[in-house]
């Protein structure tokens, strides 16, 4: 007999769609009670199905064992005081948005008073998404390339240049039913340098138990700079070797890697003008998500707000450190 589990719901949504379902507070409520205990409330710490709501609209009380529930407990909405209206609408425009959102402008929109606090939620939202995407990992042929991002960047310019960061991205690639190459998860992350060890250990982190990369990852192409063919070797990966003759070629013969840098600096240099160093790889990893999500067109939004929904939340202190790329990749 098949058990079925309860499948999320990631059909389409237009914008009329989402303003009806969840135009109102007590609808993003239900909707979380919906996700968080599908089969109706449920105590986390005894499994009793009676309670007693309390005051504070998040907080069910057990009636077996008194135990207090938050049902906004493991998700960014703990704690907010911001409505969860709110929430969701920065979501729907976030999932939704081809360019990204400005937090400025959301600020506007959702009549927030502080901008603190709407940089937080946008936050919390990029890195529920980082959390879902290091769930994903690369496997069989990566595309791997590296660019340089920062002040007047326009590319590669030398791999040694001073005060820009290096960004080093890779995309896993796949064949579609008519043996056509697809790419599939991406991943960027600001590095110290492009030297082998530091492409050695992205590789590394890009998949799980560390010591077998080898199968995961079985070829890898790029543009033959020296740090990728040392790697390989080392690792035993197939290298391809792209011959870039000709600046032009780079979109032939490296298409998914030079098609997310192009993205990233757009993102960069749009809505997101001045990004600091600092909170770059959070940019790069919305990116990164955007990327793939052609795979599921309708359903971003969906998916998005799942992920709030089931990721462990942080703290304004967490979001303002210093983002280094193992953390995005764990
Ligand atoms: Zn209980």
């Amino acid at each position: 007999m098949h058990v079925r589990l309860n499948k999320p719901d990631y059909r389409s949504m237009s914008l009329l769609k989402f303003q009806r379902q969840f135009g109102s507070e007590k609808e993003c409520w239900e909707w979380l009670l919906q996700t968080r205990w599908p089969e109706g409330f449920c105590c986390p710490r005894c499994g009793h199905s009676e309670y007693t709501l309390m005051e504070k609209r998040d907080l069910y009380l057990c009636r077996s064992c008194r135990y207090q529930a938050s049902l906004t407990a493991g998700t960014i909405f703990h704690k907010t005081r911001t409505p969860l209206v709110k929430w969701f609408w920065l979501i729907y425009r976030m999932a939704t948005s081809k360019t990204g959102v400005s937090i400025a402008e959301m600020q506007r929109e959702l009549e927030v008073r502080d901008y603190r606090t709407m940089w937080v939620m946008a936050h919390k939202i990029r890195k529920a998404r980082a959390d879902r995407d290091a769930h994903y990992r690369l496997a069989g042929l990566i595309e791997v390339d590296e660019s340089l991002f920062g002040p007047s960047s326009s590319g590669k310019v030398g791999r040694g240049a001073k005060r820009k960061s290096v960004v080093i991205v890779a995309v896993s690639t796949w064949l579609n039913s008519s043996g056509k190459e697809e790419p599939g998860f991406a991943h960027a992350f600001v590095a110290e340098d492009a030297s082998a060890d530091t492409i050695e250990a992205m590789l590394k982190r890009l998949t799980v138990p560390v010591n077998e990369v080898k199968p995961l990852i079985t070829s890898l192409r790029s543009d033959g700079w020296k740090s990728y063919r040392k790697v390989t070797k080392k690792l035993g990966i197939i290298h391809y070797r792209a011959i870039l003759s000709d600046p032009k070629d780079t979109m032939r013969l490296l298409p998914w890697t030079h098609r997310l840098i192009a993205n990233a600096k757009a993102v960069v240099s749009g809505p997101h003008r001045g990004v600091s160093n600092k909170h770059l790889q959070r940019y790069l990893s919305e990116v990164c998500y955007r990327f793939k999500r052609p795979l599921w067109p309708d359903e971003s939004f969906h998916r998005l707000l799942n992920a709030c929904a089931t990721t462990t939340t942080v703290t304004a202190d967490q979001l303002m450190a210093p983002q280094t790329s193992a953390e995005q990749v764990q």
